[in-house]
């Protein structure tokens, strides 16, 4: 981690002020586990802290301390915008586009103040902020986190209720420690983490075994009826449309991991889950060879995120969207049936 950027963020943070931190849109663990984890540090450092989410955040992430004083854009927009037309530094963890802060892009476009940008997403905007933290060999911004408060004044300032958000975000983004990002300093943060004390069974289970039926009935639906296996170029896809998600009760998060079940079958390199939303069609992609769908997302549908696990929209219906995505799958086929 550069120093000289180190020095730069410890002399912002000498004078007390009002700092406000803010993550992406559809909050996943990562988002929240970071962003609670910093203001958990900055709030004991004597600033005045809050945390701006641009929309709900799932429910298996609302154990988290702190996490009830989140301030969510979507449902009190005169008290988020207050907070960001208020503050002096801005915190911008686990993105690297305003884009990516949705409904919050505007206001934050229009704030003056500094904007710090915490992240391992790869292409960074690197105009719309001030001071870069970008690590995209990071296993998450969690894992950053970490390293900035270890180096602005060691891990004396964590606590087991900090080193718990930090590890959600660890845990979820490098799925339970297997993706590719997964590297020594992960295993040597998580190490640190559990020497403050956390309970990593309880975290586990609070995270990944909460699920309502409805969403277990949802994920036996998807996957009976609504999995699509294209051996010939080694994909498979999920797609479900409103009235699937409405006749399993659907709730913020429902879907979480579900893209991943696709890449667990053996032979398949690419997976997809296409779901219907407000107004637009989500598409989040997965892959498991040296196939970028950072680029696919890029370039195929206004999206991005990491090599291989990503995420983008399309303005057409579900059945165009699905038409679409299929239809691009010839031109990569080669590459989709490397040999993993
Ligand atoms: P997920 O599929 O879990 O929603 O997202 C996978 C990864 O891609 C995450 O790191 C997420 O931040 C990123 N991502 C998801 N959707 C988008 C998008 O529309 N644009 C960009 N730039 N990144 C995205
Ligand atoms: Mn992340």
């Amino acid at each position: 981690m550069e120093k000289q950027k180190i020095i730069h963020l410890r002399q912002l943070l000498e004078n007390k002020s009002r700092i406000v931190i803010t993550s992406h849109t559809r909050p996943d663990g990562d988002a929240v586990g970071s962003a609670l984890g910093l203001h958990m540090y900055i709030s004991k450092l004597g600033h005045q802290s809050s945390v701006v989410l641009p929309d709900k955040f799932p429910d298996f992430l609302s154990w988290i301390k702190e996490s009830d004083n989140i301030c969510i854009h979507q449902e009190n927009r005169e008290k988020a915008e207050g907070l960001i037309n208020q503050a002096g530094i801005i915190f911008c963890v686990d993105y690297n586009q305003l884009k990516r802060a949705n409904s919050l892009e505007k206001p934050l476009e229009e704030s003056d103040a500094l904007k710090v940008m915490i992240d391992h997403h790869p292409e960074p905007e690197s105009i719309s902020f001030d001071l870069l933290f970008s690590y995209p060999g990071m296993s998450s911004t969690a894992e950053i986190v970490f390293h900035i408060i270890k180096q602005l004044d060691g891990e004396s300032n964590i606590c087991k209720h900090l080193a718990s958000a930090l590890y959600v975000g660890i845990m979820t983004d490098t799925g339970s420690f297997r993706h590719s990002s997964t590297g020594r300093s992960t295993f040597e943060v998580a190490a640190a983490l559990v020497d403050k004390g956390i309970d990593i069974q309880e975290i586990g289970h609070r995270v990944y075994d909460t699920y309502s039926e409805y969403r277990l009935r949802l994920l036996g639906f998807s996957l009976s009826e609504r999995l699509v296996v294209l051996h010939e170029y080694a994909t498979a896809y999920i797609y479900l449309s409103k009235e699937d998600m409405q006749r399993f009760n659907y709730q913020d998060g429902d879907t979480e991991g579900l893209v991943n079940y696709g890449l667990s079958i053996q032979g398949i390199n690419l997976a997809a889950l296409i779901t219907e939303k407000e107004g637009e069609v989500r598409l989040s992609l997965r892959s498991k060879v040296a196939f970028s769908v950072n680029h696919f997302a890029r370039e195929h549908f206004d999206g991005g995120g990491h090599e291989r696990a990503a995420g983008g929209s399309s303005g057409l219906s579900l059945q165009d969207t699905i038409k679409r995505f299929e239809s691009l799958l010839p031109q990569y086929k080669e590459e989709l049936n490397v040999l993993s």
